[in-house]
């Protein structure tokens, strides 16, 4: 699995002294170059008044790996939702359970709890060991799967849906008769990595990329939305109750149904169409006749900021309980005000660039899934917010995530954004780190490499990694390679630690020509830095003073001076500031607001009137 081994190389930096750099090379394996791949064609059939189904599966698995398969792993998520289960003891135990969760699974009425059971399965015409251990169903195969061969599994069983409690299931609290989500035996994923079949308590999937072709059958009435595309009409499945979906190259597929719902379907351009699902309700009608306009605008800002959206059809829900992502779909609660509705709206559709098609392992790389997302979001919403949303955000667009990720980090209770989602000890710890601290760490970027070249490397990083599963090795060298930038050290400290940035203005002496400034380092994370001078005239000077552990500098402004490297084991910085004999107003570190410094107040010092412009901090 995944290691966190930092190891410590010496390296003879040019200055002649003796450094030491961090160096990371075991935070995650590199993309291999294979990847396995599943294909399903499933027959479900729908009992509405006792909220179970039966299934019936044909599943062909590609082994490309260059491994013999002797077992496979497939998710049965649905037995969660039951008394004593891992997810239910983990609700009631962890000190800041899920609001939404609490100790339901626990009082859930046996009609109410969700199973998959009966599992009976066969590889290739041959019967397999079948265990299911509670949310993972464990099979040992007749025969290996070799290298570069495939397997047909076929697959039956039957399933209750629970009650909705955890984004899937029966009747959620906006009366939403079916989310259909994390529903059906889904293959584990096998990588480079090696197997992720991790235990179902909440968050997190995974999934093998791959071809869906799904019927679904319930009785007559229900309006019907999935994943891929729909290739009957709605009409006419409305009416006998059959659908059939098919989509192509996904993760995962979810469905959604609903006696009630409301369609509406607008087209983006030739390729891409978008579809709106909800229930009529006086309260929330307005703001979802609103929501298409400012969804498609955010369908057009994402294709043009990442990459263009490779499906053909986005649906949007009223479903689940808050909003969660799925190929080509989200479910979201419906009762929102506009602001609220489109907030949530463009978080999961952002997710299809960063789940849904660079399709990270999040369990393990939570941040570069919430995280990215979250950061995309943020750029979207400062382009595209509704009028009453567009008040201006004090320091910016990524403002609520520094402030988020700094506040956790003073608290003492933060944990390594490199911890598996599940093994927080906390849901806050793992909200502030996936979303809040991975934004941060993308927008920071901007402060070692650029952000016009960050910018330009989330393009390439999506082209490159499309249909794949990155993990934090691949990012780091798309980023190295669009910056010439070393970044071992940001990811290191930034992912694998909770050592945070402070740096401060320890000493200004200023004479006629010249102020000596001696900058500090007081946090343990180095990262380059920027100083502005503003003098009293109003002009100002700009140095950008980059790591030597960098071995380059971003590129610089017209007006930017650069300064030597600052070796990061040197606390101390010293730089002299020709001032031609004007009097300096302020010196500022990080004036951009780029960087995630826990203690800003040490960032500046002003200058009043005429007087002294020496400065010593104690
Ligand atoms: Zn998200």
């Amino acid at each position: 699995m995944k290691s966190n081994t930092v190891t410590f190389s010496a390296v003879t930096s040019a200055i002649l002294l003796l450094t030491f750099s961090v160096v990371t090379n075991t935070y995650s394996c590199q993309y291999p170059g294979w990847q396995q791949k599943v294909n399903y064609d499933m027959d479900v059939t729908l009992n509405t008044s006792l909220h179970q189904y039966s299934g019936d599966m044909n599943v062909r698995y590609f082994n490309n790996s260059p491994d013999k398969l002797d077992k496979v792993f497939w998710y049965a998520f649905f037995n969660a939702f039951q008394p004593g289960s891992m997810m239910d003891v983990r609700s009631r135990n962890i000190s800041d359970p899920d609001a939404r969760v609490g100790d339901r699974i626990l009082h859930l009425p046996e009609d109410e709890w969700g199973w998959i059971k009966d599992v009976e399965l066969t590889m290739n015409g041959e019967p397999c060991t079948v265990t299911i251990e509670e949310t993972i169903i464990v099979t040992e195969l007749p025969a290996s799967i070799l290298p570069g061969g495939y397997a047909d599994f076929k697959m039956t069983w039957n399933a209750q849906v629970p009650r909705q409690i955890r984004r899937s299931g029966w009747m959620n609290k906006e009366d939403i008769e079916y989310s259909m989500t994390q529903w059906y035996p889904k293959l584990c994923e096998y990588d480079h990595e090696g197997w992720h079949s991790h235990p179902y308590i909440g968050r997190e999937f995974h999934g093998v990329w791959g071809d869906y072709d799904v019927s679904i059958h319930l009785p007559s009435g229900y309006v019907v939305a999935g994943t891929g595309q729909n290739t009957g009409t709605i009409e006419a499945s409305v009416k006998s109750g059959d659908w059939h979906f098919t989509a192509e190259n996904v993760i995962d597929f979810a469905w959604v149904a609903d006696t009630d719902f409301i369609t509406e379907s607008v087209a983006v351009d030739n390729k891409l169409t978008m579809n709106f699902l909800h229930t009529p309700n006086d309260e929330y009608d307005k703001p979802w006749t609103e929501l298409p306009r400012f969804a498609v605008e955010a369908m057009r800002f994402f294709n043009d900021f990442v990459g263009r959206y490779p499906y053909p059809q986005y649906t949007v829900a009223q479903g689940g309980d808050g909003g969660m992502e799925y190929p080509m779909m989200t479910l979201v609660r419906g009762n929102r005000s506009l602001p609220s509705l489109v907030g949530v709206t463009v978080h999961e559709m952002a997710h299809s660039w960063f789940q849904a098609v660079v399709a990270t392992n999040e369990a393990l790389y939570e941040w570069m899934d919430e995280g990215f997302t979250s950061w995309i979001e943020s750029e979207c919403m400062a382009v595209i917010s509704p009028e009453e949303m567009t008040k201006p955000r004090a320091g910016g667009a990524h403002a609520s995530a520094y402030y988020s990720y700094t506040q956790q980090a003073l608290s003492g209770n933060e944990e390594a954004l490199s911890t598996h989602a599940d093994h927080y000890t906390t849901n806050r710890a793992y909200g502030v780190a996936a979303y809040s601290k991975g934004e941060v760490l993308m927008e920071q970027l901007g402060a070692v490499i650029g952000s016009e070249v960050r910018n330009e490397a989330v393009k390439v990083y999506f082209n490159e990694w499309s249909f794949k599963h990155p993990g934090p090795l691949d990012f780091k060298r798309v980023m190295e390679k669009a910056s010439g930038i070393e970044l071992d050290w940001y990811f290191d400290y930034f992912v694998n630690t909770t050592h945070t940035i402070d740096y401060r203005i320890h000493e200004v002496k200023t004479s006629r020509d010249v102020a000596r400034v001696t900058l500090e380092r007081v946090g343990v994370m180095p990262m380059p830095q920027d100083l502005k001078v503003t003098f009293k005239d109003g002009s100002t000077m700009e140095y950008h003073i980059p790591l030597v552990i960098m071995r380059g500098n971003r590129p610089l402004a017209d007006n930017e001076v650069l300064s030597p490297d600052w070796p990061w084991t040197n606390p101390f910085y010293t730089m002299d500031i020709p001032t031609q004999g004007k009097r300096i107003s302020k010196i500022e570190l990080d004036a951009n607001l780029l960087q995630a410094d826990v203690n800003r107040t040490n960032n500046f010092i002003a200058f009043k009137g005429i007087g002294k412009t020496n400065f010593i901090r104690e």
